[in-house]
């Protein structure tokens, strides 16, 4: 479930206001996104992927609220953390660079481009 958003982070881009399917959040003063229907987050992590800064934490406990500590979390590196596991981050390559059916699709064009220089 949604558990923080980090005022000090957000810079109040309205993303997760948007991507969220089950409207959890409204943008609040200044734009900084606020928890405004917790208990109807379902836990999708949808949210933290998109945020641009990290800004957000989704516990993986659905059903519960888990009782985490910002400081602690920002500490663990743990903002934004679901993001990173997915491979996505700001300024970064996303996971697809390393997915081997791209790989094998790049091949496959590098063949056909050479097998069109050089037809037989
Ligand atoms: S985890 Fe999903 S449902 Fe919950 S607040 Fe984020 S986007 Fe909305
Ligand atoms: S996506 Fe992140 S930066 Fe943008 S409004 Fe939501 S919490 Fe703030």
């Amino acid at each position: 479930m949604i558990e923080i958003v980090d005022s000090d982070r957000c810079i109040g881009c309205d993303i997760c206001v948007k991507a969220c399917p089950r409207d959890v959040f409204d943008s609040g003063d200044n734009g900084i996104a606020v928890i405004a229907r917790k208990s109807d987050c379902q836990t999708c992590f949808l949210c933290e992927l998109y945020c641009p800064v990290d800004a957000l934490y989704v516990s993986p406990y659905a059903e519960l609220d888990d009782e985490v500590d910002k400081e602690q979390l920002t500490a663990q590196n743990l903002l934004g953390s679901y993001t990173r596991h997915m491979g996505w981050h700001q300024g970064k390559m996303g996971g697809t660079d390393k997915d081997p059916t791209r790989q094998l699709r790049i091949l496959n064009r590098a063949r056909q481009d050479n097998a069109n220089l050089n037809p037989m």
